[in-house]
C-alpha cells in the first residue's frame, strides 16, 4: 500500500489523536509575548493541538493576558508578567515557554526558561547576535532542555515536496536558486528600531529565503556577496536597511540570489533551476495558500495548490517540539539550526558593509 504526503500527513496526526484519547497528558506551553504571531496564530494552532495547550501567558498588559486567559480557560494563577517570569519554575503546568517577543528579547526569555527547567520554542530570527544564541544553546543545554526555533515552513507539506524534487533529483543538477520576500512596513513598528530587531528585513524576512535555500539542498553556502540601500527617506530607516540583495554558492555548485525589502510588497517565493526542470513556489512562505509547481522534461507539468489552512503550519511546529519532550525524539530546527542562519546573516551583512552583531 502506498500513500501521498497529505494522507502520511493525516496519519501522523491520527496518531498523535490517538495516544491523546488514550489519556496521555499535553504539553503545556507558556505564550511569552501577546503579539500578532502568539495570538493570532501560534494559540490558535494549539487549539487545535491533540499533543499542547497553552495553560500559561506571560505579557506586559494584565488585561489583554486576562481576556486571552478567558478564551483558554487559563486560571489567573498561570498569568506572568516580564518581572514574575522566572515564578514559571514552580509552575507543573508549564512544560514548554513559547517566545514571541521583539528579536533582541528572545536571549534573554529563552535563558530564563532554560533556568525555570522549561523547554523552549523560540521565534525566529533567534537572537540579534551570534553571542545570544550562543549563550542560548548552552543555556538550555546546561538545563538539559529542549530549544526549538519556530522555522513553522519546515514542518510543512509544500516545502517537504519541494524539498523532496530537489533532493531526488527529479530537477537534473540544481544550477540557480532565486528567492525573494518582504513587506512595505509601517512607520512605528519595533522592527525598525536597531535595538530591537537586530537588522532590518534580512533578519525578519529574508530569513525565510536564506533558510529556505539550506533547507531544500542541505547545503551550506559560502562566497557571499551583498549589498543594501534606503530608497524612500521618510525617516523609517534610520537605523535598519531598506533593501538587501544577496548572492552566495552551495558546494555542489549551485548558485543562489536572494532579495528582501520592508519598502514594497514583495511575495514570498523560490524557483530552482534544475538541468532536466524548474520548479517555482509560490506562495512559499504565507501561512496558508501554499503553491508549488513545476515542470519536468518529458512529465506531465505539476501544479499543487496546499489546500490546508492556517493556522494547521503552527499546530505542526507546536506538536513536533511537544513530541520531542514526550518521546524524546529527534528536534529538527534545533537551536543549532538557528545558529547557522545567525552566522549567515551577519556575513551578509559584513558582505554589505553594515554593522554586525
Ligand atoms: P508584535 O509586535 O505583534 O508582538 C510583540 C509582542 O512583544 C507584543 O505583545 C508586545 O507587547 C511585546 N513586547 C514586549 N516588550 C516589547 C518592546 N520593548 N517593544 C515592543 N514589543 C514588546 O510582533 P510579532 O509580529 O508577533 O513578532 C514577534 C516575534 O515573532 C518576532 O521575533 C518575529 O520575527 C516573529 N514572527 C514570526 C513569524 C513566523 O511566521 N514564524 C511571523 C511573525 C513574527
Amino acid at each position: 500500500m502506498s500513500f501521498t504526503r497529505r494522507q502520511l500527513g493525516g496519519l501522523a496526526l491520527g496518531a498523535l489523536a490517538a495516544r491523546a484519547q488514550q489519556g496521555e497528558r499535553k504539553i503545556g506551553y507558556a505564550m511569552v509575548g501577546l503579539g500578532r504571531i502568539s495570538m493570532q496564530h501560534l494559540a490558535p494552532g494549539l487549539k487545535a493541538s491533540k499533543t499542547a495547550r497553552v495553560t500559561a501567558l506571560v505579557s506586559g498588559h494584565r488585561e489583554k493576558a486576562e481576556k486571552m486567559a478567558a478564551e483558554y480557560g487559563i486560571p489567573a494563577k498561570n498569568i506572568y508578567s516580564y518581572q514574575n517570569y522566572d515564578a514559571i519554575a514552580e509552575n507543573k503546568d508549564i512544560d514548554a515557554v513559547y517566545v514571541a517577543l521583539p528579536n533582541s528579547m528572545h536571549a534573554e526569555y529563552t535563558i530564563r526558561a532554560a533556568k525555570a527547567g522549561k523547554h523552549v520554542l523560540c521565534e525566529k530570527p533567534m537572537a540579534t547576535t551570534v553571542a545570544d544564541a550562543q549563550a542560548m544553546i548552552d543555556a538550555c543545554r546546561q538545563a538539559n532542555r529542549q530549544l526549538m526555533i519556530a522555522y513553522r515552513c519546515q514542518f510543512e507539506p509544500t516545502t517537504l515536496r519541494a524539498r523532496e524534487l530537489v533532493r531526488s533529483g527529479k530537477l537534473g543538477k540544481i544550477q540557480a536558486i532565486e528567492s525573494a520576500n518582504g513587506f512595505n512596513i509601517r512607520a512605528g513598528e519595533w522592527r525598525l528600531n536597531m535595538k530591537l530587531a537586530g537588522g532590518g528585513p534580512l533578519m525578519d524576512m529574508g530569513i525565510y529565503s536564506l533558510n529556505a535555500c539550506r533547507f531544500l539542498t542541505g547545503e551550506e553556502p559560502a562566497n557571499i556577496q551583498a549589498s543594501w540601500s534606503v530608497v524612500d527617506g521618510d525617516g523609517r530607516f534610520n537605523e535598519v536597511e531598506e533593501n538587501l540583495a544577496w548572492t552566495m554558492k552551495f558546494p555542489s555548485g549551485t548558485v543562489v540570489s536572494c532579495n528582501t525589502t520592508y519598502g514594497a510588497d514583495m511575495p514570498g517565493f523560490y524557483r530552482v533551476h534544475g538541468s532536466k526542470g524548474i520548479m517555482h513556489v509560490e506562495p512559499a512562505f504565507g501561512y496558508e495558500g501554499l503553491r508549488l509547481m513545476a515542470r519536468v522534461q518529458g512529465e506531465p507539468a505539476i501544479d499543487e495548490p496546499n489546500l490546508q489552512k492556517d493556522p494547521l503550519q503552527f499546530t505542526r511546529e507546536a506538536d513536533h517540539l511537544a513530541e520531542s519532550i514526550l518521546r524524546g525524539g529527534e528536534l529538527r530546527a534545533s537551536g543549532e539550526e538557528g545558529m547557522r542562519d545567525m552566522k549567515i546573516m551577519m556575513e551578509i551583512y559584513r558582505a554589505c558593509g553594515r554593522r554586525v552583531g
